[in-house]
């Protein structure tokens, strides 16, 4: 029967080239069509991984998660395939894996990293058969306020139950901690989380961030937080059943940093791994708490791997950023900050990591409302843009379909009119900010992902990055 999986490849492998010749991007349609020709197409190229097969899950930072694990097993000498962003439901995994296998379906590299959808995961992993799987958080987004989280975390569940191999958790996450328990005997659990830093800076954290879960996953009490890091994530207990955040096998501490330029991470392997009693410090080239969740969910999987320190160290800071997730894109005369923004607690993280950097900034703010953008934009009203209400040093441009919207939102937060311009056009608002900032003056990029989509390309047709973006 191999000579089915072979016509599976082959035809997806045509599908592939045929979208990119007229320029689609294809990332569904040929490994649908090749799991018509071979159902068991995902199991069959994935046994042939020498190595590493790992999934990654949740609702923020898989995409960065999954890039930082893959710097890693390439600092440890091991070639990796991983999926695109966007590309992770049962289809897009099956097109990642027939673009990259060959004839006979065999994949050439050491290791496979994928992202998954977190719906898709009961479908993914009895085919994937991870040897290890990072949950990284559950947030709500923007398209969510039903319902859907509880729907999202029980077929998180129920994949986890038949887990085998290592599952490493976020256990700040009280959601994802609920999971912790549920995960089936023949695996073994790697509990992550971050705690307090050296210089206390916690406390404006918690009061700004939108918090959208809070209560007890088993009781439904709300939970008391002895610390917020950010969104729903942190230090919390349950006064009436007792539930809490568990002890860390892994534990990060930010150790400096905090502004566009990086954070500073301490990291220390607890319990339950072969690094255990060991420490790395690493300075992470992504800004950000959220960054520094994801580096600790890498590390934490690589430490559950087996692999060594150096590896995890170098592969940590070796890392740049990925497109879309506050990537710096050098451009001849300095340098743009773009990140994808999608929902209330990432965008408002991206913010407080904008506003940590002081002196005159550009901000182009990119607003859509397309399906995959979430065509309800009210969530705009549930991110925190007050700490700009004071900064007049900063210019903002507005743009997308959505920029009168946006605009509004801006001078409700207490934004000087006069530092807010309109310019719904996607390329006419990149010329704009260009023509403002660069130099000295940072550029700071957020669109939601259309108009990320958009950008990317007016980019590409000015000449300032090349196609590496498409991949
Ligand atoms: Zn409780």
């Amino acid at each position: 029967m191999r000579l089915r999986l072979t016509a599976a490849v082959a035809v997806g492998k045509i599908l592939i080239k045929l979208l990119r010749l007229v320029r689609r991007s294809g990332t569904t349609l040929p490994g649908r069509v090749s799991l018509i020709l071979q159902p068991a197409l995902i199991e069959k190229i994935s046994d042939s991984v020498p190595n590493v097969r790992a999934a990654i899950s949740g609702t923020n930072g898989k995409t960065t998660t999954a890039a930082l694990l893959g710097s890693i097993l390439q600092s440890a000498g091991m070639s990796t395939v991983r999926n695109i962003s966007g590309a992770n439901l049962l289809s897009g995994v099956a097109t990642t894996l027939v673009e990259h296998a060959d004839l006979s379906g065999r994949l050439t590299t050491d290791s496979l990293v994928i992202e998954v959808d977190e719906a898709t995961m009961p479908l993914v992993t009895p085919r994937l058969r991870p040897e290890l799987t990072i949950i990284t958080n559950f947030f709500r987004d923007q398209l969510d306020r039903f319902g859907e989280l509880d729907r999202t975390v029980s077929l998180v569940r129920e994949s986890l139950a038949h887990a085998s191999g290592r599952v490493c958790i976020n256990v700040d996450d009280p959601l994802a901690a609920g999971l912790a328990r549920e995960v089936s005997s023949s695996s073994q659990t790697v509990l992550f989380g971050l705690r307090p830093s050296v210089d206390g800076d916690e406390d404006d954290r918690g009061s700004s961030s939108p918090s959208d879960v809070q209560f007890c996953p088993d009781c439904g009490v709300r939970l008391h937080y002895l610390r917020n890091t950010y969104g729903h994530l942190g230090d919390y207990s349950c006064s009436n059943c007792g539930f809490e955040k568990p002890s860390l096998d892994v534990s990060g501490e930010i150790i400096g940093g905090g502004g566009a330029e990086g954070t500073g991470l301490r990291i220390r392997f607890e319990a339950n791994l072969p690094a255990a009693g060991e420490a790395v410090e690493v300075f992470l080239r992504i800004p950000g708490t959220y960054n520094a969740y994801n580096a600790l969910a890498a590390a934490s999987g690589a430490a559950a791997l087996g692999l060594d320190l150096d590896a995890i160290r170098e592969g940590l800071e070796s890392f740049a950023g990925v497109f879309g997730r506050m990537e710096r894109v050098t451009l001849p005369d300095g340098e743009l900050m773009l990140a994808l923004v999608k929902n209330p607690v990432g965008f408002t993280e991206v913010l407080r990591t904008v506003a940590a950097s002081e002196g005159p900034a550009v901000m182009l703010l990119a607003i859509n409302d397309h399906l995959a953008d979430g065509t309800d934009i009210s969530w705009l009203w549930d991110v925190d843009f007050s700490r700009f209400a004071d900064r007049e040093e900063i210019q903002f441009i507005v743009s997308g379909l959505r920029a009168e919207d946006m605009a509004v939102r801006l001078k409700y937060a207490g934004v000087p009119l006069s530092n807010i311009r309109v310019q719904p056009d996607l390329q006419e608002a990149v010329g704009a900010a260009l023509g403002l900032g660069g130099g000295e003056v940072p550029v700071f990029v957020l669109p939601t992902y259309t108009a990320m989509l958009g950008l990317r390309k007016s980019l590409v047709e000015r000449g300032l990055v090349g196609r590496m973006w498409e991949g």
